[in-house]
C-alpha cells in the first residue's frame, strides 16, 4: 500500500457522506488535472477562488451547477493539485459528477488515499494523518478537541523535540566512542546523565498525556456483576440517563453482544454483561461464556453491585473468579431503603460507594470513583488522542532510556551499550511520526557535530 514511488495517477471520490444533503463534494487529486478541469468546467479556474459554474457531461450536457475550487500543487491538502466540485447533495447527481471525473482519467480513490498522499508528500506526518481519522470518528466533544490538537501537530512536535534531544545525546555518545583518545571528556562535559534523566521525564509526561487521550478514544472496559435484583440494570440506566449517552450493543450477533457502551464525562464505558455466566448449559452457550471470561480478563475495572441492606457485601463466587489484579469498586445500592447516606467508604484497598440507582443519590460519587480508579485526570484539555501504537512506542522508548541510563551508571560507562539503547529509543519514537529513519542519523550526527579532524 504505502509506496514512495512518484504517483502519476489522479484519484477521485465523493468526499461528503452518502445520502441527501444541501451540498455534496467530489474531490480529485493528482499531479495534473487539466483534463478533468477542461472536461467538466470547460474553462480555466483561478487558484483558490470559488467559481460558480456548470459541470458538464461527455456531450456538453449540464450535470449540475455548483462551485469549482482549484488548489494547484503544492499548496493543497494532498500536496498535489486538488480540484473540489461542490454540487448538490444527492447521491445520483454526485455519482454522475464522479463518473465524469473517472471518464476523464481519474480513478476511484482507496479509503484514506487523499490523506495517504498528504503523508507521502510531507504535508502531514504519520501521527497527524492518524488524527484525521480520529477527528472524523470522534464521538465526543472532548475526543474531537484532543484529535484536533494532534492534527495541529502538537503531539508530533512533542515527539520531535524529544527525538532532537535524543539525537544530541547520541551525537556525544557516538563521538566519544569514535574518538576515544580525544582529551575532551565529552560525556562529562555535556552532562549526559542529567540529559538522559530529563529525557526520560519528558517521555513519561508525554506517555501520561497520551494515556489520557487513549482513554478518550478507547474507553474503559467495565465488568458489572452482582446477584439478581440488586439493581444492576437500574444502575446502568441511571448512568446512561445522567449523561448524554447512548446504550449501543457492539455490532455482531446476539451472542457476541456482551458489551454495551455508555459515556461518563466524555469517557466511553464499555460494560461487559456477565448475566450469562451463571447458567452454563449447552455448548453454544459455553462459547459465549468463554468469550465473556476473555473479555473480563482484558477489563480495566469490575463494578460489583450489592444491596446496601445486606451486611458484608461482595458478589460471592463470581467475584472470587475475577482476575486477582482487576481493580474493583463496590456499588452499595438501594440506600433509599437502607437509610444510609451517600458516601464513599474504604475497606482495605476496596472502595465502596453508597448510592441509590432509584433516586440518583451518590451516583456522581460512583462516576468520580470510576474515573479516579481508571486514572482519568480532571482536566482532559492538553491530552492527545493517542493510539495504542503510540503508547507502545513511548513505552518502548522509555524502557530503552532506562536501560541506557543503567549502562551509563556503571564505571566506566558501557558507552557502546548506551549508544545502542539510545538508538533503539529513537527508532521507537520516530516510528510515531514516521519521520527519521536509521539512515539519516549519520548525516544528522556529522552534519551537526563539527569534529574538525
Ligand atoms: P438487576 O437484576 O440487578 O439488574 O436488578 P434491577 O435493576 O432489575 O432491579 C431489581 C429491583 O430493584 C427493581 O424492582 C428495581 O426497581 C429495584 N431497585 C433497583 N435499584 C434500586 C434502588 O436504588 N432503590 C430502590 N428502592 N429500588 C431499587
Amino acid at each position: 500500500m504505502l509506496t514512495s514511488a512518484p504517483r502519476t495517477d489522479a484519484i477521485a471520490a465523493i468526499a461528503t457522506p452518502p445520502g441527501r444533503g444541501g451540498i455534496g463534494v467530489v474531490r480529485v487529486s493528482g499531479p495534473d488535472l487539466a483534463r478533468v478541469v477542461g472536461g467538466i468546467v470547460g474553462r480555466a479556474l483561478t487558484p483558490r477562488e470559488a467559481t460558480l459554474t456548470n459541470f458538464h457531461g461527455e456531450h456538453g450536457e449540464v450535470l449540475d451547477q455548483g462551485l469549482a475550487l482549484l488548489f494547484p500543487a503544492p499548496a493543497s491538502y494532498t500536496g498535489e493539485t486538488v480540484l473540489e466540485l461542490h454540487g448538490h447533495g444527492g447521491p445520483a447527481v454526485l455519482a454522475l459528477i464522479l463518473g465524469r471525473c473517472l471518464a476523464l482519467g481519474a480513478r476511484m480513490a482507496l479509503p484514506g488515499e487523499f490523506t495517504q498522499r498528504a503523508f507521502l508528500n510531507g504535508k502531514l506526518d504519520l501521527a497527524q494523518a492518524e488524527s484525521v481519522a480520529d477527528l472524523i470518528d470522534a464521538a465526543s466533544a472532548t475526543a474531537a478537541r484532543a484529535a484536533a490538537r494532534s492534527l495541529s501537530g502538537a503531539f508530533s512536535r512533542e515527539v520531535t523535540q524529544i527525538v532532537e534531544t535524543l539525537i544530541e545525546l547520541r551525537m556525544v555518545t557516538e563521538a566519544t566512542l569514535d574518538f576515544p583518545d580525544e582529551d575532551i571528556e565529552f560525556m562529562g562535559a555535556t552532562n549526559a546523565r542529567g540529559k538522559l534523566s530529563t529525557l526520560r521525564q519528558r517521555v513519561d509526561r508525554l506517555l501520561d498525556r497520551s494515556r489520557q487521550g487513549s482513554l478518550l478514544r478507547e474507553g474503559l472496559d467495565v465488568v458489572l456483576i452482582g446477584a439478581p435484583n440488586v439493581g444492576k440494570s437500574s444502575l446502568l440506566n441511571r448512568l446512561v440517563g445522567d449523561e448524554v449517552a447512548i446504550v449501543t450493543p457492539i455490532a455482531g450477533t446476539t451472542r457476541d453482544a456482551i458489551r454495551s457502551s455508555v459515556e461518563i464525562r466524555g469517557i466511553p464505558l464499555h460494560l461487559i454483561d456477565t448475566a450469562g455466566l451463571r447458567e452454563a448449559t449447552d455448548a453454544v452457550e459455553s462459547i459465549g461464556i468463554e468469550r465473556t471470561w476473555a473479555a473480563i480478563a482484558r477489563a480495566d475495572l469490575a463494578l460489583i453491585v450489592t444491596d446496601a441492606r445486606d451486611a458484608g457485601g461482595g458478589a460471592g463466587l463470581l467475584e472470587a473468579r475475577l482476575p486477582p489484579g482487576l481493580q474493583r469498586i463496590e456499588a452499595r445500592n438501594k440506600i433509599d431503603l437502607s437509610g444510609d447516606a451517600p458516601r464513599v467508604t474504604r475497606d482495605g484497598g476496596r472502595r465502596s460507594v453508597w448510592l441509590s440507582a432509584k433516586t440518583g443519590a451518590g451516583v456522581l460519587l460512583l462516576e468520580d470513583a470510576i474515573l479516579d480508579v481508571a486514572g482519568v485526570h480532571e482536566d482532559m484539555e492538553g491530552t492527545f488522542l493517542a493510539r495504542a501504537r503510540h503508547l507502545q512506542a513511548l513505552a518502548t522508548a522509555a524502557s530503552h532510556l532506562d536501560a541506557g541510563a543503567a549502562q551509563l551508571a556503571v564505571t566506566p560507562p558501557a558507552l557502546e551499550l548506551v549508544a545502542e539503547e539510545l538508538r533503539s529509543a529513537q527508532a521507537a519514537l520516530s516510528a510515531i511520526t514516521g519521520k527519521f529513519s536509521a539512515d539519516d542519523l549519520l548525516g544528522e550526527i556529522f552534519g551537526r557535530f563539527c569534529i574538525g579532524k
